[in-house]
């Protein structure tokens, strides 16, 4: 049975047919409408209708999509997603059954991704954190093969948490200074080192740049970087009482060195001594889009 999910991204959205083996049989990918929502969703279930008339063995019914919070995931209501603010107040579930046959489901982009985690992790481990670090950082947690979504879908905002007590930069979201999402992820990265050096630098160039050792003080600002993550999986480890992370995201698919340093780390300060904790970098490309797959399984 092929299952047509939908991965909607600040900049773009994705409408994919995935089969039970996370592979994708067909996508179409197009512009996020980022004005006017009925559109975005217009577009969505024209794709859709599509895969139900071009394919066979379509589940006709499901629609499962992964969209940027915070949301209301029961309703599929947006609530204030920051890069989509026009669409504040917007209810996708209500749209798509009156415009369509599709009985919608709704999750944020990690949960869908943990479900994909999950079918290559399950043999070692049923319990188990999913982290991202990409432009923001995500969270979401797996406890004895079943996906805690909290109470209206949004487990796991661990990015305005605060980090870095003594930071000089407020966020522009929270207000707070410091925040996971402001000190460790791939936007920060890019913030941090431009203005270090006082022109735009991306994060790619400043990961080079620490790779290559070329400048002392990038060095030392991603040093940093990497050691506030480690306190947080050393949190996350104390916390929920885990043995496994797994971390995804554009940022952890570069080369630097989060595996051995988050282990060695928790291995150091983690107070449940010789526990057989573990970081697992993902190997799975789109596992937001494949993983929307098992939304309606459970
Ligand atoms: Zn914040």
């Amino acid at each position: 049975m092929l299952k047509i999910c939908v991965d909607i991204g600040g900049t773009k959205t994705i409408v994919g047919l995935i089969n039970e083996d996370l592979e994708i049989v067909a996508s179409q990918k197009f512009k996020t409408d980022k004005n006017v929502p009925e559109k975005e969703f217009e577009e969505i279930i024209n794709l859709a209708n599509d895969y139900v008339e071009n394919f066979e063995n379509v589940d006709k019914t499901s629609l499962n999509i992964a969209m940027p919070g915070p949301c209301d995931y029961n309703q599929g209501l947006f609530l204030n997603p920051p890069n989509l603010q026009k669409y504040n107040g917007f209810n996708a579930g209500t749209y798509i059954t009156q415009n369509s046959e599709f009985k919608p489901r709704f999750v944020n982009d990690t949960d869908a991704a943990i479900l994909a985690e999950h079918q290559y992790i399950k043999a070692q481990t049923e319990d188990f954190i999913y982290l991202t670090i990409s432009t923001g950082v995500g969270m979401t947690y797996m406890k004895q093969g079943q996906l805690i979504s909290g109470i209206d879908g949004n487990f796991g905002e661990i990015g305005h948490t605060v980090i870095k007590s003594d930071s000089s930069y407020q966020c522009p979201v929270c207000k707070q200074y410091g925040c996971v999402e402001n000190e460790i992820s791939g936007l920060a990265i890019s913030r941090k080192a431009s203005g270090i050096l006082k022109r735009e630098v991306s994060t790619k160039e400043a990961i080079e740049m620490y790779v290559q050792g070329k400048d002392k003080t990038i060095t030392h600002m991603i040093e940093e970087v990497l050691n506030l993550t480690q306190q947080l999986c050393t949190n996350l480890f104390s916390v929920f009482n885990i043995y496994h992370i797994v971390l995804g995201g554009g940022v952890t698919q570069s080369p630097l060195p989060y595996k051995e340093s988050i282990e060695t780390y928790v291995k150091e300060h983690h107070l449940v001594r010789n526990s057989p904790i573990s970081i697992k970098v993902s190997d799975l490309e789109a596992n937001v889009l494949t993983g929307l797959y098992f939304v309606n399984e459970s």
